[in-house]
């Protein structure tokens, strides 16, 4: 039986898309409905459902960004894309009158698309709704005749409703396109790894460039001399970057074709950024869109939670298949907010080791932000060797680093320690820092794999090189490709620091793994004097970042005082790093050159 996730509830449009898709492709198959596309792609990446849905485009509501962010996000590959006729009815609970109705709840782009029927409802208010299905077992559970969906004829069989219009789309042409996607690391046995390719194919591409006269009319130009045909180009501007502009472009063709392989080689030396989405089969003919009624699918919901992790295919040769450089030779960039990690940005993240008060988390992210730091950390949940010392504010001191984050901007880290804080920390903070005494809890991790949020992984006190890859593993395993390792500092018999530094793991790490690499020369030294020497010599080793304690008053320190630094000798660290260089991976490793293993793309980061 094929698994296939999608957002919403019984009766969404993406429900209806992948349920004919696989049945089209003659395949017993169960839908499973998730509540956000963020879970519906971790999902899908972790094998724990064999193909999902994204929608990307309305023909009258426009681009859904997200759906392309997410493809790029968690390395899903597109199969194929459909078309689907948007049929919506405004639906009612029996006994509805029109003229009654004065709330019409509806998908955004569903509003989008049925503007001048809504204008022209009298007394009648739209209200976003996440998705259609949802829209309209709301109006089902309420009961209330004055409310009413938007949504397809379907939804209504599933909730008993009755149509009170028909036709209410400001154009009947208009459609959806849907992306059926895959995790890229699905095996041969993938159910729909036998069904032919169409000829038609299509690729899609997010790429960055300068904002400079002619920059996207190079890009424009080199796939007008292959005559490659382009489908569809969107802008946004890259917020934070004011002189960067990203566009998503769909373009016929495969990457396999040698035409279009020498384009995206061309493009990629005249891009800042370049990710390539994938190739899929083109939608041909028009837009389909039956009237699709799938099976209730809350039975089944069980059968996706019960699927195993076992089921995901790992070579025998290594233990962190997804985290081995083998497995993305370019190296992975990740984007936190608008600060871009492992993609040319030296960053640095600092504040204190313990969220302490609402003027002592304020005060320090508006100094760290001044002297160049890109996000700000601070500990609420604290792990301290004595039950005794201070723990932490807890949800206080979280609330609090948020607070600081909004004032000054910055995304913000902390430190989640157990399962039950997890999704909640992962509502509220950038990045969910997993701490060196917790690198090995694999509830933990895989916990943290499935929250959606990048996560900074500390080197466990005793912990070798492997075992934090592997670490790094439990985490790539649920789906989540966003992580950030962390060397800081291991146990030796050294007493003279707080622990002992080993910079010799970061180019271990880059060599072995294509996650971006940091080090906290904070714990590492644990002793406020070394602190800087250790930053430089982190950068020149080549770190993607740092993570810096400072407190306005380090005396005073709740936790760590003797390595927190005070804002004027971060502020010197800062100046001086600016002066050395950002170091790319050396000629001499196995990646300096050119990768052995997969196709490299560039520069390795
Ligand atoms: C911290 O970051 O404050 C911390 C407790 O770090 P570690 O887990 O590396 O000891
Ligand atoms: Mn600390």
């Amino acid at each position: 039986m094929t698994i296939a996730v999608y957002q919403g509830v019984d009766g969404a449009y993406s429900q209806l898309v992948i349920a004919h898709y696989l049945r089209e492709a003659g395949l017993e198959a169960t839908t499973v409905g998730v509540p956000s596309y963020r879970e519906m792609a971790t999902t899908v990446a972790s094998l724990r459902a064999d193909v999902g849905v994204i929608p990307i485009e309305n023909a009258i509501g426009g681009t859904v960004r997200e759906g392309y962010d997410l493809l790029a996000e968690f390395d899903l590959s597109p199969m194929a894309e459909v078309h689907w006729r948007t049929d919506h009815r405004l639906l009612g609970v029996p006994g509805a009158e029109l003229r009654d109705v004065r709330e019409v709840l509806a998908h955004p782009l569903v509003i989008a698309e049925c503007g001048r029927f809504l204008a022209g409802l009298d007394h009648a208010r739209a209200i976003p709704c996440e998705d259609t299905g949802v829209a309209a077992r709301e109006v089902a559970r309420g009961g209330n005749p004055a409310v009413a969906a938007l949504a397809p004829p379907a939804a209504g069989v599933t909730y008993d409703l009755v149509e009170l219009a028909a036709n209410c789309t400001d154009d009947p042409n208009t459609y959806s396109r849907f992306l059926i996607v895959r995790s890229r690391h699905a095996d041969g046995d993938h159910p729909l790894a036998s069904k032919p390719q169409s000829k038609r194919r299509k690729t899609s591409l997010i790429f960055g460039v300068e904002e400079k006269t002619g920059s996207l009319a190079r890009c424009l130009a080199i796939l007008a001399e292959r005559n490659i045909n382009g489908d569809k180009l969107e802008s946004k501007p890259f917020l934070g970057h004011g002189t960067e502009r990203i566009f998503y472009i769909d373009f016929d063709g495969d990457v396999d074709d040698a035409n279009v392989a020498s384009a995206i080689g061309e493009l990629r030396r005249c891009c800042r950024t370049l990710t390539v989405l994938g190739s899929y089969d083109a939608h041909s003919g028009a837009p389909i869109g039956a009237n699709e009624h799938p099976p209730v699918a809350a039975a089944v919901a069980a059968a996706l939670h019960a699927r195993r992790i076992e089921a995901i295919p790992v070579p025998a040769e290594t233990p962190f298949p997804r985290v081995s450089r083998i497995s993305r030779p370019e190296g992975t960039a990740l984007r936190v907010g608008n600060v871009r990690v492992a993609d040319g940005e030296f960053v640095i993240v600092a504040g204190p080791c313990s969220v302490e008060s609402r003027e002592q988390i304020v005060e320090t992210a508006k100094a760290v932000k001044a002297h160049g730091a890109a996000m700000l950390r601070g500990g609420a949940f604290k792990p301290r060797t004595s039950p005794y010392a201070f723990q932490g504010l807890g949800w206080e001191g979280v609330a609090l680093l948020a607070e600081a984050g909004r004032a000054t901007g910055l995304p913000i880290v902390s430190e989640v320690m157990t399962i039950d804080q997890v999704e909640r920390m992962a509502e509220q903070v950038d990045v969910l820092q997993i701490g060196a005494r917790n690198m090995q809890n694999f509830d933990l991790l895989k916990a943290v794999g499935r929250a959606g949020r990048p996560v900074l992984l500390k080197r466990g006190l005793s912990a070798t090189i492997e075992e934090l890859l592997a670490a790094a593993e439990y985490v790539l395993s649920e789906g989540n490709p966003n992580v950030i390792l962390c060397e800081r500092g291991i146990r030796t018999f050294e007493p003279a620091t707080r622990n002992t530094l080993d910079l010799s793991a970061v180019p271990v790490l880059r060599e072995r793994s294509h996650l971006p690499v940091f080090v906290d020369p904070s714990h590492g030294v644990g002793v406020r004097r070394w602190i800087g020497p250790l930053c430089r010599a982190a950068k020149a080793v080549g770190a993607h970042g740092l993570l810096i304690e400072v407190h306005p008053n380090p005396p005073e320190a709740k936790s760590d005082k003797d390595q927190a630094m005070t804002f004027g000798d971060f502020a010197e660290i800062v100046a001086e790093l600016d002066r050395i260089p950002i170091a790319s991976l050396d000629r001499h490793s196995a990646f300096g050159s050119a990768p052995p293993v997969g196709k490299a793309a560039g520069v390795p980061q």
